[in-house]
C-alpha cells in the first residue's frame, strides 16, 4: 500500500506571513501530498484565519485541505456552523481535537469536553462525509493519568469514528513502535501516522516540547549545546537527525509521515529529498 503524506500550516496572522504560505504551499504542492492541514487556536482564537487559510488551499493549492477543529471552550453550535461551511465548500478531511486553552480556563469549558466527544458530534452531524483524523501520543498525553488510560482513552477515540491518527511529534522510534503495538492489541486497526517535526530552531522546540510532553533525548540536546551558537552544524544535525527517524519509521511500517511545517519549506523538503520520497 502506498505512504501517506500531509504538511501541517498554522494560519498566517499578517499580509506578509500570508504571502509567504502561498510560496510555502505552491512549493510543497508538487509533492502530492494527500492534504495539508491547517491548526484552528482553542476557543475558536483562530477562527476567521484558519477558515480562510482552508478555503484558500482548498481553491488555489490543487491539494486538499484538513482544517483542524478543537472543541474546547467552542459551542456546538460554532462547530456545527463550521462543519457546514467546510461541507459546502467541499472540503472532505478533517483533524479532530480537544485543543488547548490557556491557563485560567477550566478544562471543562465548553460543551464537548474530549476529542471523542467532537468525533462523535461529527459523525451525528455529518454522517460518514469526513475523513476524521484524531491525534495520537506515544510519549504519553501530558495530563493522562499514566500511558495505560491514555491509550485506553486513545481506544475509545478511534471507536467514536475516526478513520486515521496523527501522533505527537517525538525523537524516539521505540515510542511509536509500541504505541502502535499496544493501540492494534487493544483491537484499533485505523492508521496511525507519525508527526515530523524538523529541528531548525532549537531554542523554541525545547520549550515547545516541555509544554506539550515530547521527550528530547539527551544525547540530542547534548549535542546541540556542543555547536553553541553555530546554527548552521545545528541545522545539519538536526536534519541529519530527523532523516534517520523518518527512515527507521518508513522502514518499520508506519504508513506514512505528517510534517509539522511550520510554514517553511526547507526543512520539510530537505527530508523529502533526503528520504528519496517521490510524490504520489
Ligand atoms: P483528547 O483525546 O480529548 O485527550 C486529552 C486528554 O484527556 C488526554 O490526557 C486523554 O488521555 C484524556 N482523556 C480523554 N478522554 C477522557 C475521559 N473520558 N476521561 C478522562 N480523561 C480523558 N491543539 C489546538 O488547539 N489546535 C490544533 O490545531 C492542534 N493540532 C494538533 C495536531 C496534532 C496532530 C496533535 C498531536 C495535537 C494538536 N493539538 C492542537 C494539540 C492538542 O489539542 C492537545 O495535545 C490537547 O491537549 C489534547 O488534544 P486531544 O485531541 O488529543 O485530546
Amino acid at each position: 500500500m502506498s505512504k501517506r503524506f500531509s504538511f501541517e500550516f498554522f494560519p498566517p496572522k499578517t499580509e506578509v506571513g500570508a504571502a509567504k504560505l502561498r510560496e510555502v504551499y505552491k512549493s510543497l504542492a508538487p509533492l502530492k501530498p494527500e492534504y495539508f492541514s491547517v491548526t484552528y487556536g482553542a476557543g475558536g482564537s483562530t477562527r476567521d484565519r484558519s477558515l480562510g487559510t482552508v478555503l484558500e488551499l482548498q481553491r488555489e493549492s490543487g491539494a486538499c485541505a484538513a482544517p483542524h477543529l478543537s472543541c474546547i471552550g467552542d459551542s456546538k453550535e460554532d462547530l456545527a456552523e463550521l462543519l457546514d461551511t467546510y461541507k459546502d465548500n467541499g472540503v472532505r478531511h478533517i483533524v479532530a481535537l480537544r485543543g488547548d486553552l490557556p491557563s485560567g480556563h477550566g478544562l471543562g469549558s465548553g460543551e464537548l469536553a474530549y476529542a471523542a466527544d467532537l468525533v462523535r458530534f461529527i459523525r451525528e452531524r455529518t454522517g460518514s462525509h469526513f475523513h476524521i483524523e484524531v491525534a495520537a501520543y506515544p510519549e504519553c498525553h501530558p495530563q493522562a493519568a499514566n500511558m495505560g488510560a491514555d491509550i485506553r482513552n486513545f481506544v475509545h477515540k478511534v471507536a467514536q469514528g475516526a478513520n486515521s491518527a496523527i501522533t505527537q511529534y517525538f525523537f524516539n522510534a521505540d515510542s511509536y513502535f509500541h504505541f502502535v503495538q499496544e493501540a492494534h492489541r487493544q483491537g484499533v486497526d485505523i492508521p496511525i501516522i507519525p508527526g515530523i517535526m524538523p529541528i531548525t530552531n532549537f531554542a523554541n522546540l525545547v520549550r515547545f516540547s516541555d509544554a506539550c510532553g515530547a521527550e528530547i533525548p539527551r544525547w540530542i540536546r547534548k549535542q546541540v549545546a556542543s555547536y553553541g551558537d553555530d546554527a548552521a552544524s545545528i541545522q545539519r544535525f538536526g536534519e541529519d537527525v530527523v532523516t534517520s527517524l523518518c527512515a527507521q519509521l518508513l522502514a518499520g511500517g508506519a504508513p506514512g509521515l505528517h510534517f509539522y511545517t511550520m510554514n517553511q519549506v526547507e526543512p520539510t523538503l530537505s527530508l523529502w529529498k533526503n528520504l528519496g520520497l517521490s510524490s504520489n
